[in-house]
């Protein structure tokens, strides 16, 4: 596959991409496309102490003014958004419309972020004393560190520096070492955003390309006073306690092992084509993906026929060809890890329709597969456990009490629904004692979140939230503030000290 076309528009040369140690590959036939250098622990101290001192300006800087920075960022993204998405499509496998939906969504955050800047509000609290002011004030928290998977390549970044930008931090972004070349594409845009700003210190946001060890350096960096982590559970539960062993903070969002619930009442249509979307789609790797259909028995046949049969509609093929729903899997690796999920659940009574290998005299080194519908007489291991595929586990349930129980006994908590018409089974799923995940939503799917709510999930997926409502807060420090205007000094809770 020719790379220059792809990377042209970011200004990015093929010279500058061939020279290094990290081969990045196309999921599309697995050829390789790009070697590019690697950062080592020199080099990566070295980005951090640039990312500190361009810290101590901006901080400095009026938060809308910060804003502004973002504007433009958003702007450069809407020129391309197309190349962007098409290079997100060819590196990760996406299909183009889901490739340019990573990019909208960059856009959005920036707007978010842009309305933001003129938003980064504390409380004035009464305070007990006369004479006495007490308020909270919100201030800028340094460098972020940001480590991000390869299914969400450019979106996650966004995220985390549209926030953090105008919130007042620097930032510097591992990105997964499957996906580095979206990320020199993103940190292009941001210079073009950062020359058209004018007077932005440099070193503001940087990039660096590794992999596992280059992440590692990040999170044990005392300098780095937020860690933001995306990927698996296993990863956050290396980087998790030992940002709380330097008393950093860290911000993760790990896996999910997401349901929907369908009830006799639900309307199949509409449930039919949220599972699809949200079971096949990005061939199911994403952190939202539907994984468990908990489906009452009334209607578990006609609903699995109906996906059945929506199932053999699907057009499976390159990411790049207008008509194709379902691409290829990241890699050799994430096709293995499917294969050994589905005959661990046949091992433990499922019944498996799809998952096998396809297309494979076309693209022999890339990994497409039929989705596949696996139905579980009960929730057994290796229905609690992510695999990263288009795997969609069917259960059957007879009260909803036991169908929210089934959706919450699994250690993952990010994305849940429930396909009802019945206002009393949607306010219990969504009550305290129902779905106990981050998100819970009626009548739509698991996948798609906008970015206007905050994102994130409980239990293994790491409890943090990302994006929108007030995930800003997760980017500064909280100061409370109290100001005597008085000539006495009363203490607190009545106290007399010293005084008659
Ligand atoms: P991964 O855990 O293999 O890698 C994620 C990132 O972490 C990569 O950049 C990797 O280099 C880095 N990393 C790995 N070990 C590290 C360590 N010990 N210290 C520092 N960095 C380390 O994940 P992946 O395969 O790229 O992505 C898929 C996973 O990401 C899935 O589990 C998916 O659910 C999850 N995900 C979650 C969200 C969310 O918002 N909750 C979003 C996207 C993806």
């Amino acid at each position: 596959m020719d790379i220059r076309d792809l990377i042209e528009p970011f200004g990015l040369t093929t010279d500058s991409l061939q020279q290094g140690t990290l081969e990045v590959r196309t999921p599309i036939d697995g050829t390789p496309v790009a070697r590019l250098a690697e950062q080592g622990p020199t080099q990566i101290d070295a980005a951090v102490a640039r990312a500190r001192a361009a810290f101590e300006v901006w901080r400095d800087v009026p938060a809308p003014r910060r804003g502004e920075l973002v504007r433009l960022l958003g702007e450069e993204l809407r020129t391309h958004k197309d190349a962007l998405g098409r290079l997100v499509s060819v590196e990760a496998g996406k299909i183009l419309a889901e490739g340019q939906g990573e990019v909208q969504e960059m856009i959005d955050i920036c707007d978010f972020a842009v309305g933001l800047s003129r938003q980064l509000h504390g409380l004035v609290i009464a305070s007990e004393r006369p004479g006495h002011r007490m308020m909270e004030t919100w201030h800028p928290l340094g460098v972020v560190g940001v480590i991000s998977a390869f299914n969400f390549p450019v979106a996650v970044w966004s995220w985390n520096a549209a926030l953090a930008l105008v919130c007042g931090n620097s930032v510097v972004w591992k990105p997964s070492e499957k996906t580095p070349l979206t990320a020199l594409a993103c940190q292009a845009l941001f210079e073009r955003a950062l020359v058209r700003f004018g007077d932005a210190p440099q070193g503001l946001s940087q990039v660096v390309i590794g992999g596992r060890d280059a992440g590692m350096r990040l999170v044990d960096d005392r300098r780095v006073a937020l860690v933001s982590a995306t990927g698996s559970t296993r990863m956050g539960r290396e980087v998790g306690p030992r940002v709380a062993a330097r008393f950093g903070r860290s911000l993760l969002e790990l896996g999910g092992n997401n349901a929907i619930i369908v009830t006799p009442s639900a309307d199949l249509d509409l449930a039919t084509r949220a599972i699809l979307f949200g079971a096949v789609g990005t061939a199911g790797q994403r952190c939202t993906t539907t994984r468990r259909l908990i489906v009452h028995h009334e209607v578990r046949e006609a609903l699995v026929a109906r996906l059945k049969k929506a199932y053999a509609s699907i057009r499976i093929g390159s990411p790049l060809e207008a008509d194709t729903l379902l691409g290829p899997l990241i890699d050799r690796a994430a096709f293995d890890a499917m294969q050994a999920a589905l005959g661990q659940a046949r091992a433990e009574g499922g019944s498996v329709s799809g998952g096998a290998r396809t297309l494979q005299d076309r693209y022999p080194e890339g990994f497409y597969v039929t989705p596949a519908i696996v139905e579980m007489p009960e929730q057994s291991p290796c229905v609690h456990h992510e695999t990263f595929a288009p795997i969609l586990y069917v259960l059957g349930y007879d009260t909803l009490e036991q169908a929210i129980a089934l959706q919450n006994a699994v250690p993952q908590g990010l994305s849940s629904a429930i396909f009802t018409n019945d206002l009393r089974e949607a306010e219990q799923f969504l009550a305290a004692s129902g779905s106990d995940c981050g998100i819970a939503n009626v009548n739509i799917g698991t996948s798609g979140a906008e970015i206007g709510g905050a994102f994130g999930g409980e239990k293994e997926t790491g409890g943090g939230r990302e994006s929108g409502s007030d995930a800003w807060k997760a980017y500064m420090r909280r100061a409370t503030n109290t100001i005597n205007y008085s000539r006495a000094l009363p203490l607190a809770q009545g106290i007399r000290f010293g005084d008659d």
